[in-house]
């Protein structure tokens, strides 16, 4: 039986893709011609292909990278599908992060920042403790005026890395940020906070740390995030987590392959997909979200690491955050509940009330 061959034209007609377009994926291997004249060096394409190519074409059309389409291509059709899920997952992840730059910068041009001329600042404690399992503190954490900060170090220079990484934003408690490069300015203090722990490290790809910090302007909180500890905003008892988890299995759960109990108890959770420093190779930091953070009177944030949030729920935590407590009283009683449930891991937590003065 003889198979109907289609010219590239005809071919290029019934997928939708140009000839153009076509003589590319034969290059990139995407899709190759079913057979090429060896005289002419014409294209000619089964019918058979069509399927191929017209998935091709809707996955361009989806934005997919050409690698992605290679790897979508391979699978059967169920993984091809889940894979296609989870691509669609990390386009959304990335326009939420492009959202919130884009409400920042509305929000900048339009001068619509504080209004009234009600002076604020932050009322702040901090406390690390090595939990009661671990044999050593591979956490940091840092409160100042204008700067909160919790770092869990990972490797065999942990501690280092994370007092590192949270040493090199401290010149920030000494920085005015003009009004509009306070983003920019956490941006290069990561930087040289990424470089510190790349000093530490000193080559070992195991050496790294997580980063969440806050810098306060006197009527917001810029949040820097990477890795898996958090940032709660407590706000009229309501309890917001604002950051997003840097993990292999919250990347998961993102991608509808895993729900969050399931994640809550898999063995690889702490697996980071991006932390300062570790895996990372010289001169490159991989990228932290940044978020601008408008500030009300009474605002509770927290930040901590996660031996509090691996082991203590979201409803104790808010419980513990609601009641009538100093924030120095609030960080005791969660420690305090980290090691009651066994203290697996370091824990660490910093508290800030938003006060009118
Ligand atoms: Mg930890």
């Amino acid at each position: 039986m003889r198979t109907e061959m289609l010219t590239i034209g005809a071919f290029a007609r019934a997928c939708r893709l140009s000839p153009k377009a076509l003589r590319l994926y034969d290059e990139l291997d995407l899709l190759r011609p079913a057979r090429v004249d060896p005289d002419t060096g014409y294209r000619y394409y089964a019918a058979g292909q069509l399927e191929r190519a017209r998935l091709v074409a809707w996955l361009r059309r989806l934005g997919m990278p050409l690698a992605g389409i290679r790897e979508v291509c391979a699978l059967p059709p169920r993984a091809a599908a889940r894979e296609i899920r989870a691509h669609w997952a990390r386009v959304e992840a990335e326009t939420a992060v492009r959202r919130d730059l884009a409400a920042f910068l509305v929000d900048h041009l339009t001068g619509e920042s504080r209004k009234d001329t009600t002076m604020l600042e932050l009322r702040y404690s901090a406390h690390s403790d090595t939990g009661r399992v671990r044999p050593a503190n591979q956490d940091t954490a840092y409160a100042g005026a204008r700067l909160l900060a919790v770092a869990d170090g990972c490797g065999p220079a942990g501690a280092h890395a994370s007092s590192a990484a949270v040493e090199a934003l401290k010149f920030l408690e000494n920085t005015e940020p003009a009004a509009g490069s306070v983003l920019n300015l956490l941006e290069d203090a990561v930087q040289g906070a990424s470089q510190a722990v790349r000093d530490v490290a000193a080559g070992s790809e195991e050496v790294g740390t997580t980063l969440t910090a806050l810098l306060w302007t006197g009527s917001r909180l810029a949040l820097v995030h990477i890795g898996d500890s958090r940032a709660y905003l407590l706000r009229e008892g309501g309890l917001f987590r604002i950051t997003h988890d840097h993990t292999v299995v919250q990347s998961m759960i993102d991608e509808g392959r895993l729900t969050p109990e399931e994640a809550a108890a898999h063995p690889q959770r702490a697996l980071l997909l991006k932390a300062l420093g570790a895996g990372t190779t010289a001169g490159t930091t991989a990228a932290p979200d940044l978020k601008l953070h408008d500030a009300l009177p009474g605002d509770r944030y927290l930040l901590c690491s996660d031996g509090l949030t691996g082991v203590v729920a979201e409803e104790r935590i808010q419980g513990l955050l609601s009641a009538p407590a100093t924030p120095d009283e609030a960080v005791r009683a969660l420690v305090d509940e980290a090691n009651e449930a066994g203290g697996p891991d370091n824990v660490s937590c910093v508290v800030a009330d938003v006060v009118a003065v």
